[in-house]
């Protein structure tokens, strides 16, 4: 069974039209992460069938710091998780565990292609902020496929979050989750910034509909698979249960 751990809420932030962007202090312990990872968060809320809520959180801030750690949260509808964070007060103590997850650095050279959809971009800010991303220093491009400034957190806060001088940024207009468009739209993001210059590596987060037909996009133009992380959100096509 994993380890339960305990951070307190030192700062919340609304951002956008339902965003919010909490600060956390660990307790008794670093938190001992690397960038891409993520926590469970243990709300405590008994869902249908007595099973706990129990929702991931992509850390979005950088991994040199490992006393307090960032979380950005959307609202979704009357989703447990999601208003369970946005409800969390300031000076309350949060139950999670982790850090769990594989989205991590591949330190190997060549450029590397970052492709974030909708809230997959806190995983990304996680990967790009962290030490190891940041050593290897190779040529990035970083995608972000929204559906406006004000979904999430506004492009401007990911643009200066990342701030690497080999990282090129750039913020998508996405149709809305579920639209049928939105696959075709986002290949050919794809195809067009492989056609430029095709990546060693790939980094894909978010909307599972769209980052695994896109991983296939990659192996079609040469990418190795296994080159390729991935880390869905949603949509998930390999997870039929959640922890
Ligand atoms: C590894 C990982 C990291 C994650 N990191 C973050 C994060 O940093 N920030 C964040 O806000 N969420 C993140 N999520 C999503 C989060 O875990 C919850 O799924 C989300 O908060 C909804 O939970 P809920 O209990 O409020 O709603 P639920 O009732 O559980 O969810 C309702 C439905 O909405 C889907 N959903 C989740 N996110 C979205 C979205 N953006 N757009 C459309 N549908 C969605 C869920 O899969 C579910 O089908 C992450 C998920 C994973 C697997």
């Amino acid at each position: 069974m994993a380890e339960a751990r305990l951070a307190r809420v030192i700062k919340a932030e609304s951002m956008g039209t339902g965003a919010r962007l909490l600060t956390f202090a660990t307790v008794s312990s670093e938190l001992g992460f690397t960038g891409g990872q993520y926590i469970i968060v243990n709300t405590g809320i008994e869902l249908e069938g007595g099973k706990l809520a129990k929702r991931a959180y992509s850390i979005l801030s950088s991994d040199n710091e490992q006393e307090k750690f960032q979380l950005a949260v959307l609202r979704i509808g009357e989703g447990p998780g999601s208003n369970f964070m946005h409800r969390i007060a300031v000076g309350a103590e949060l139950q999670f565990s982790g850090p769990w997850g594989k989205f991590l650095p591949d330190t190997t050279s060549g450029p590397r292609l970052v492709f974030a959809t909708d809230t997959g971009i806190t995983a990304t800010l996680g990967l790009l902020r962290g030490r190891q991303f940041r050593e290897s220093a190779a040529e990035t491009t970083v995608l972000w496929f929204v559906e406006s400034d004000d979904y999430f957190i506004p492009a401007s806060f990911a643009r200066e979050s990342i701030r690497l001088e080999y990282a090129r940024f750039e913020s998508v207009a996405a149709p809305p989750v579920g639209d049928p468009s939105r696959l075709d739209r986002a290949l050919a993001l794809v195809d067009r910034s492989i056609g430029a210059r095709r990546p060693s590596c790939a980094y894909l987060a978010g909307d599972g509909a769209i980052i695994y037909p896109l991983r296939e996009r990659l192996v079609a133009a040469g990418v190795a698979q296994d080159r390729i992380r991935l880390e869905a959100f949603f949509n998930n096509p390999d997870r039929k249960a959640r922890s």
